[in-house]
Protein backbone atom coordinates (compact mmCIF):
# COMPACT_ATOMS: atom_id res chain seq x y z
CA UNK A 1 0.00 0.00 0.00
CA UNK A 2 2.57 2.62 0.65
CA UNK A 3 4.31 2.37 -2.21
CA UNK A 4 1.20 1.93 -4.39
CA UNK A 5 0.65 5.64 -4.30
CA UNK A 6 3.93 7.17 -4.35
CA UNK A 7 4.27 10.52 -6.32
CA UNK A 8 6.19 8.08 -9.53
CA UNK A 9 3.45 6.04 -9.53
CA UNK A 10 -0.10 8.31 -9.52
CA UNK A 11 2.14 10.47 -11.87
CA UNK A 12 2.12 7.51 -14.11
CA UNK A 13 -1.29 6.66 -13.35
CA UNK A 14 -2.41 9.71 -14.93
CA UNK A 15 -0.37 10.13 -17.80
CA UNK A 16 -1.52 6.00 -18.62
CA UNK A 17 -4.93 7.63 -18.33
CA UNK A 18 -3.65 10.68 -20.41
CA UNK A 19 -5.33 12.85 -17.10
CA UNK A 20 -4.20 15.95 -16.43
CA UNK A 21 -4.04 17.17 -12.66
CA UNK A 22 -7.23 19.92 -12.54
CA UNK A 23 -6.30 23.18 -10.51
CA UNK A 24 -9.81 23.99 -11.26
CA UNK A 25 -11.24 20.98 -8.94
CA UNK A 26 -8.25 21.24 -6.53
CA UNK A 27 -6.90 17.89 -7.58
CA UNK A 28 -3.74 17.53 -5.03
CA UNK A 29 -3.48 13.80 -4.36
CA UNK A 30 -2.08 12.52 -1.18
CA UNK A 31 0.84 10.33 -1.38
CA UNK A 32 2.23 10.41 2.11
CA UNK A 33 0.96 6.85 3.51
CA UNK A 34 1.18 7.98 7.30
CA UNK A 35 -1.46 11.07 6.73
CA UNK A 36 -3.73 8.83 5.13
CA UNK A 37 -3.74 6.61 8.13
CA UNK A 38 -4.05 9.46 10.28
CA UNK A 39 -6.78 10.26 8.39
CA UNK A 40 -8.62 7.26 8.63
CA UNK A 41 -7.54 6.57 12.52
CA UNK A 42 -8.59 10.54 13.09
CA UNK A 43 -11.99 9.49 11.90
CA UNK A 44 -12.38 6.24 14.35
CA UNK A 45 -14.04 4.63 11.40
CA UNK A 46 -15.31 1.11 12.33
CA UNK A 47 -16.73 -1.57 10.30
CA UNK A 48 -20.17 -0.36 11.24
CA UNK A 49 -19.55 3.01 9.74
CA UNK A 50 -20.93 4.40 6.37
CA UNK A 51 -18.11 6.43 5.42
CA UNK A 52 -18.79 9.49 2.42
CA UNK A 53 -15.74 10.38 1.29
CA UNK A 54 -15.94 13.85 -0.64
CA UNK A 55 -13.45 13.89 -3.79
CA UNK A 56 -11.79 10.54 -3.35
CA UNK A 57 -9.72 11.59 -6.67
CA UNK A 58 -8.50 8.63 -7.80
CA UNK A 59 -9.11 6.36 -4.65
CA UNK A 60 -5.79 6.74 -2.70
CA UNK A 61 -7.39 7.51 0.77
CA UNK A 62 -10.47 5.91 -0.58
CA UNK A 63 -9.12 2.15 -0.18
CA UNK A 64 -7.66 2.94 3.33
CA UNK A 65 -11.45 4.15 4.12
CA UNK A 66 -12.79 0.86 3.00
CA UNK A 67 -10.32 -0.82 5.06
CA UNK A 68 -12.17 0.03 8.28
CA UNK A 69 -15.33 0.72 6.91
CA UNK A 70 -18.78 -1.03 6.57
CA UNK A 71 -19.50 0.89 3.45
CA UNK A 72 -18.00 3.59 1.65
CA UNK A 73 -19.74 6.01 -0.59
CA UNK A 74 -17.47 7.96 -2.52
CA UNK A 75 -18.46 10.89 -4.06
CA UNK A 76 -16.64 12.43 -6.94
CA UNK A 77 -17.04 15.21 -9.72
CA UNK A 78 -14.89 14.61 -12.45
CA UNK A 79 -15.73 12.15 -14.41
CA UNK A 80 -12.20 11.47 -16.05
CA UNK A 81 -11.20 9.94 -12.65
CA UNK A 82 -14.03 7.45 -12.64
CA UNK A 83 -12.58 4.47 -14.33
CA UNK A 84 -9.08 5.21 -12.18
CA UNK A 85 -11.25 5.10 -8.77
CA UNK A 86 -13.51 2.33 -10.19
CA UNK A 87 -9.69 0.03 -10.68
CA UNK A 88 -8.57 1.00 -7.50
CA UNK A 89 -11.11 -0.19 -5.35
CA UNK A 90 -11.98 -3.15 -7.99
CA UNK A 91 -11.26 -5.62 -4.45
CA UNK A 92 -13.12 -3.91 -2.54
CA UNK A 93 -16.84 -5.16 -2.50
CA UNK A 94 -17.57 -2.38 0.00
CA UNK A 95 -17.28 0.71 -1.89
CA UNK A 96 -19.85 2.59 -3.86
CA UNK A 97 -18.67 5.24 -6.23
CA UNK A 98 -21.05 8.18 -7.37
CA UNK A 99 -20.13 10.41 -9.95
CA UNK A 100 -21.80 14.25 -9.19
CA UNK A 101 -21.44 17.69 -7.23
CA UNK A 102 -21.05 16.78 -4.23
CA UNK A 103 -22.89 20.60 -3.71
CA UNK A 104 -25.78 18.74 -5.04
CA UNK A 105 -26.03 15.37 -3.59
CA UNK A 106 -28.48 14.44 -1.10
CA UNK A 107 -27.01 13.32 1.71
CA UNK A 108 -29.93 12.52 3.90
CA UNK A 109 -31.27 10.08 0.95
CA UNK A 110 -28.08 8.49 0.26
CA UNK A 111 -27.70 7.43 3.81
CA UNK A 112 -30.87 6.32 4.12
CA UNK A 113 -31.04 4.15 1.28
CA UNK A 114 -27.92 2.82 2.50
CA UNK A 115 -29.39 1.78 5.75
CA UNK A 116 -31.87 0.34 3.90
CA UNK A 117 -29.52 -2.06 2.05
CA UNK A 118 -27.25 -2.79 4.76
CA UNK A 119 -28.40 -3.06 8.09
CA UNK A 120 -25.50 -3.57 10.05
CA UNK A 121 -24.56 0.14 9.37
CA UNK A 122 -24.82 2.55 12.38
CA UNK A 123 -22.94 5.83 11.90
CA UNK A 124 -22.23 8.24 9.52
CA UNK A 125 -18.60 9.43 8.94
CA UNK A 126 -17.53 12.56 6.30
CA UNK A 127 -13.96 11.95 5.17
CA UNK A 128 -12.41 14.07 2.79
CA UNK A 129 -9.37 15.67 1.22
CA UNK A 130 -11.57 18.96 0.29
CA UNK A 131 -10.78 20.79 -2.79
CA UNK A 132 -9.60 24.41 -1.53
CA UNK A 133 -12.11 26.07 -3.33
CA UNK A 134 -14.90 24.91 -1.89
CA UNK A 135 -14.26 24.01 1.78
CA UNK A 136 -16.14 26.23 3.62
CA UNK A 137 -19.48 26.18 1.18
CA UNK A 138 -18.77 22.05 1.87
CA UNK A 139 -18.69 22.65 5.49
CA UNK A 140 -21.47 24.91 5.62
CA UNK A 141 -23.74 22.97 3.84
CA UNK A 142 -23.14 19.75 5.30
CA UNK A 143 -23.81 21.29 8.81
CA UNK A 144 -26.94 23.62 7.57
CA UNK A 145 -28.84 20.71 6.52
CA UNK A 146 -28.02 18.75 9.43
CA UNK A 147 -26.51 16.46 7.82
CA UNK A 148 -27.01 13.15 9.42
CA UNK A 149 -23.32 12.45 10.18
CA UNK A 150 -21.52 11.89 13.83
CA UNK A 151 -18.39 13.65 12.40
CA UNK A 152 -16.61 15.82 9.26
CA UNK A 153 -13.15 15.14 9.40
CA UNK A 154 -11.74 17.03 6.63
CA UNK A 155 -8.16 17.91 5.54
CA UNK A 156 -8.07 21.25 4.84
CA UNK A 157 -6.01 24.53 4.11
CA UNK A 158 -3.82 25.52 6.89
CA UNK A 159 -5.28 29.09 7.32
CA UNK A 160 -9.28 27.35 7.34
CA UNK A 161 -8.56 25.59 10.02
CA UNK A 162 -6.86 28.44 11.50
CA UNK A 163 -10.16 30.01 11.27
CA UNK A 164 -12.21 27.49 12.32
CA UNK A 165 -10.73 26.47 15.37
CA UNK A 166 -9.57 30.02 16.73
CA UNK A 167 -11.09 31.60 19.96
CA UNK A 168 -12.79 34.76 20.69
CA UNK A 169 -10.79 37.29 20.66
CA UNK A 170 -8.00 36.08 18.54
CA UNK A 171 -7.69 37.12 15.14
CA UNK A 172 -8.58 34.37 12.99
CA UNK A 173 -11.99 34.31 14.52
CA UNK A 174 -14.80 35.40 12.41
CA UNK A 175 -18.32 34.29 11.30
CA UNK A 176 -17.39 31.52 9.71
CA UNK A 177 -16.01 30.29 13.24
CA UNK A 178 -18.88 31.41 15.23
CA UNK A 179 -21.20 29.13 12.87
CA UNK A 180 -19.10 25.98 12.79
CA UNK A 181 -18.23 26.41 16.86
CA UNK A 182 -22.09 26.62 17.34
CA UNK A 183 -22.74 23.50 15.14
CA UNK A 184 -19.01 21.27 16.30
CA UNK A 185 -16.73 20.17 18.52
CA UNK A 186 -13.51 20.13 17.08
CA UNK A 187 -10.33 18.22 17.15
CA UNK A 188 -6.99 18.62 15.36
CA UNK A 189 -5.91 15.48 13.75
CA UNK A 190 -2.93 16.28 11.83
CA UNK A 191 -0.54 19.05 10.26
CA UNK A 192 0.02 18.27 6.45
CA UNK A 193 2.72 19.74 4.87
CA UNK A 194 2.81 20.68 0.74
CA UNK A 195 5.47 17.99 0.11
CA UNK A 196 2.96 15.60 0.86
CA UNK A 197 0.70 15.99 -2.14
CA UNK A 198 1.02 15.70 -6.34
CA UNK A 199 0.95 18.05 -7.55
CA UNK A 200 2.12 20.00 -3.97
CA UNK A 201 -0.28 22.92 -3.09
CA UNK A 202 1.62 26.64 -2.34
CA UNK A 203 -0.29 25.82 1.18
CA UNK A 204 0.02 23.49 4.28
CA UNK A 205 -3.05 22.16 5.17
CA UNK A 206 -4.66 20.73 8.55
CA UNK A 207 -6.91 17.49 9.15
CA UNK A 208 -9.29 18.54 11.75
CA UNK A 209 -12.12 16.70 12.97
CA UNK A 210 -15.96 18.35 13.31
CA UNK A 211 -17.91 16.39 16.01
CA UNK A 212 -21.34 17.36 15.33
CA UNK A 213 -22.98 18.28 18.62
CA UNK A 214 -26.07 16.23 19.83
CA UNK A 215 -27.00 19.30 21.67
CA UNK A 216 -26.06 22.83 20.63
CA UNK A 217 -24.35 25.21 22.91
CA UNK A 218 -26.77 27.85 23.29
CA UNK A 219 -30.50 27.94 23.09
CA UNK A 220 -31.93 30.06 20.18
CA UNK A 221 -35.30 31.30 19.86
CA UNK A 222 -34.50 31.81 15.62
CA UNK A 223 -31.73 30.31 14.44
CA UNK A 224 -31.34 32.43 11.23
CA UNK A 225 -31.58 35.35 13.72
CA UNK A 226 -28.83 34.16 15.14
CA UNK A 227 -26.65 33.63 11.80
CA UNK A 228 -28.05 37.28 10.50
CA UNK A 229 -26.79 38.72 13.78
CA UNK A 230 -23.23 37.18 13.53
CA UNK A 231 -23.11 38.18 9.71
CA UNK A 232 -24.14 41.62 10.39
CA UNK A 233 -21.57 42.10 13.40
CA UNK A 234 -18.54 40.78 11.16
CA UNK A 235 -19.97 42.83 8.25
CA UNK A 236 -17.08 45.52 8.48
CA UNK A 237 -14.38 43.77 10.49
CA UNK A 238 -12.28 47.02 11.51
CA UNK A 239 -16.09 48.92 13.14
CA UNK A 240 -17.17 48.27 16.52
CA UNK A 241 -20.71 45.68 17.13
CA UNK A 242 -22.66 49.08 17.49
CA UNK A 243 -21.69 50.19 14.11
CA UNK A 244 -22.18 46.87 12.54
CA UNK A 245 -25.05 46.64 14.23
CA UNK A 246 -27.20 49.99 14.04
CA UNK A 247 -29.87 49.52 11.32
CA UNK A 248 -30.82 45.84 12.41
CA UNK A 249 -34.20 45.54 12.67
CA UNK A 250 -34.66 48.74 12.59
CA UNK A 251 -32.82 50.22 15.48
CA UNK A 252 -30.98 53.86 15.70
CA UNK A 253 -27.69 53.83 17.11
CA UNK A 254 -29.16 55.14 20.48
CA UNK A 255 -30.99 52.04 20.66
CA UNK A 256 -28.73 49.48 19.66
CA UNK A 257 -26.26 51.11 22.26
CA UNK A 258 -28.60 50.58 25.22
CA UNK A 259 -29.84 47.31 23.78
CA UNK A 260 -25.95 46.24 23.80
CA UNK A 261 -25.41 47.45 27.11
CA UNK A 262 -28.99 46.39 28.93
CA UNK A 263 -26.96 42.85 28.11
CA UNK A 264 -24.06 43.96 29.68
CA UNK A 265 -22.02 44.24 25.81
CA UNK A 266 -19.59 46.90 25.58
CA UNK A 267 -21.02 48.48 22.10
CA UNK A 268 -17.34 49.62 21.72
CA UNK A 269 -16.28 45.95 20.95
CA UNK A 270 -15.62 44.12 18.02
CA UNK A 271 -17.04 40.86 16.37
CA UNK A 272 -14.15 38.85 17.03
CA UNK A 273 -14.55 39.72 20.95
CA UNK A 274 -17.76 37.80 21.09
CA UNK A 275 -18.26 34.30 22.57
CA UNK A 276 -21.29 32.05 20.98
CA UNK A 277 -23.47 32.44 24.07
CA UNK A 278 -23.31 36.76 23.50
CA UNK A 279 -24.36 36.44 20.13
CA UNK A 280 -27.20 34.44 20.84
CA UNK A 281 -27.93 36.56 24.09
CA UNK A 282 -28.47 39.40 21.24
CA UNK A 283 -30.68 37.43 18.75
CA UNK A 284 -32.97 35.76 21.52
CA UNK A 285 -33.67 39.58 22.82
CA UNK A 286 -34.00 41.01 19.17
CA UNK A 287 -36.07 38.80 18.95
CA UNK A 288 -38.15 39.04 22.18
N1 LIG B 1 -9.04 12.16 -1.99
C1 LIG B 1 -7.99 12.28 -2.97
C2 LIG B 1 -6.65 12.31 -2.27
O1 LIG B 1 -6.64 12.55 -1.06
O2 LIG B 1 -5.64 12.10 -2.91
C3 LIG B 1 -8.19 13.51 -3.85
C4 LIG B 1 -8.23 14.83 -3.14
S1 LIG B 1 -8.20 16.27 -4.17
C5 LIG B 1 -7.56 17.47 -3.04
C6 LIG B 1 -9.90 16.79 -4.27
C7 LIG B 1 -10.80 15.90 -5.10
O3 LIG B 1 -12.13 16.44 -5.03
C8 LIG B 1 -10.47 15.82 -6.57
O4 LIG B 1 -10.49 14.49 -7.00
C9 LIG B 1 -11.57 16.63 -7.26
O5 LIG B 1 -11.85 16.21 -8.58
C10 LIG B 1 -12.73 16.41 -6.32
N2 LIG B 1 -13.78 17.45 -6.34
C11 LIG B 1 -13.62 18.78 -6.58
N3 LIG B 1 -14.80 19.43 -6.47
C12 LIG B 1 -15.73 18.49 -6.15
C13 LIG B 1 -17.13 18.53 -5.93
N4 LIG B 1 -17.80 19.68 -6.00
N5 LIG B 1 -17.78 17.38 -5.64
C14 LIG B 1 -17.09 16.20 -5.58
N6 LIG B 1 -15.76 16.10 -5.79
C15 LIG B 1 -15.09 17.23 -6.06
Amino acid sequence: MSDRFSESRIKAIMAQNKAGFSKKLGQNFLTDYNVIQDIVLGAEICSEDHVIEIGPGIGVLTVACADYAGLVTAVEIDRKLIPILSRTVAEYDNVEIINEDIMKTDIGKLVTEAKEKYDFLQNVKIVGNLPYYITTPIIMKLLESGVPAESITIMMQKEVADRLTAEPGKKAYGAITAAVQYYCTIDTIVQVPAEAFVPKPKVDSTVLRLNIRKDKPVELKDEKLFFDVIKAGFGQRRKTLLNCLTGFMGKSKEEMSLFLQSLAIDPSRRAETLSIQEFADIANNLKG
